[in-house]
């Protein structure tokens, strides 16, 4: 490929399609949350939406998964829209080297989170829109229907019904959170809204294009709305590259170069600041709770690609 040149999409997502196979079904669902035990194991999909709005699909893109924790980009964007950078005051930039939902932290660091992307992270920052809305779910689904231009996003009322049963974790992470004084609202209503933002579902192809305004300096090529500066769409994918996979940050840069959001229902959100935003979905996960035939497939398309931020 000469530099300058588009890559051959289609050709490139079909090779993918082919070399994925033997990856999907790897792995196991998360089941820590019931209703996310039924997710099928053998669905594979994968879309990549160009600056210039094009989507490019394989494999099942268009079907509807929960994207989960891929909404803290969305949420983090709208805290952002909201507060600006006074966000980091209540929640930090760093790596947590700790599983996505542990208290342990926590303890030592008096109860301010990490980075917005772990659980803690993401419950301040539902407190955050929280103290400026009054359903700070809706207003982060309103915000993916304005970047994607489309409304196919909604809530899936029986995945949030089931985190809130057994979202213990979850629950004692907020409530201690609450005893060092980080949380200003209702510990049960950004509970609430922090499942229901969570159990938001959407194919591959809707999140890709949702998320590419985050390719395109904060623009969404779909309603040419700014969503966030430049400079602060930055920020969030250097957040992503450094704290979006779990424990996998590192083997991430390394393996895909990417800026890229893991989900627990095995979705996978990857931006090429000024080419893409892609989207694999698998619901087959590795230990740290990243899908296998997903991040396979975002390692082929940056190989095969050519492109990565490094
Ligand atoms: N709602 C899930 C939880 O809080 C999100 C986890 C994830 O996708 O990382 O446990």
């Amino acid at each position: 490929m000469k530099l300058g040149d588009e890559p051959d999409y289609p050709a490139i997502l079909a090779e993918i399609q082919a070399q994925v196979r033997p990856y999907v079904g790897q792995g196991a669902v998360a089941d820590y949350i019931p209703e996310l035990a039924k997710a099928p194991l053998d669905r594979w999909g994968l879309a990549v939406a160009t600056l210039d709005g094009r989507v490019y699909t394989a494999g099942e893109a268009e079907e509807a998964f929960s994207i989960q924790s891929i909404s803290k980009l969305f949420s983090l964007t709208l805290a952002l829209q909201l507060v600006g950078p006074t966000l980091w005051e209540r929640v930090g930039r760093e790596p947590s080297g700790d599983p996505f939902n542990s208290l342990v932290q926590l303890e030592h660091e008096a109860g301010v989170p990490r980075n917005p992307f772990i659980n803690a992270g993401a419950l301040v920052v539902t407190d955050v829109i929280r103290s400026h809305v009054p359903d700070a779910a809706q207003a982060v689904l309103d915000l993916i229907h304005r970047a994607a231009g489309d409304e196919a996003a909604r809530f899936d009322g029986a995945v949030a019904q089931s985190e809130r049963e057994t979202g213990h974790r979850n629950r004692a992470v907020a409530h201690f959170m609450k005893s060092f004084g980080r949380l200003r609202n209702d510990v049960d209503e950004v509970l609430d809204a922090y499942f229901h933002h969570c159990s938001i579902s959407m194919s591959c192809a809707d999140l890709a294009r949702a998320s590419l305004f985050l390719a395109n300096r904060g623009r969404s090529p779909y309603t040419d709305e700014q969503l966030l500066p430049a400079e602060w769409t930055k920020y969030v994918n250097a957040l992503m590259l450094t704290c979006g996979t779990y424990d996998a940050a590192g083997d991430f840069a390394f393996r895909v170069g990417l800026p890229t959001k893991s989900g627990v229902g095995g979705g996978l959100l990857a931006v090429m600041p000024q080419g893409f935003a892609a989207c694999a979905w698998s619901p087959g996960l590795d230990r740290v709770g990243n899908s296998i035939a997903g991040a396979k497939a975002l390692e082929l398309l940056a190989q095969a690609t050519g492109l990565s931020i490094f």
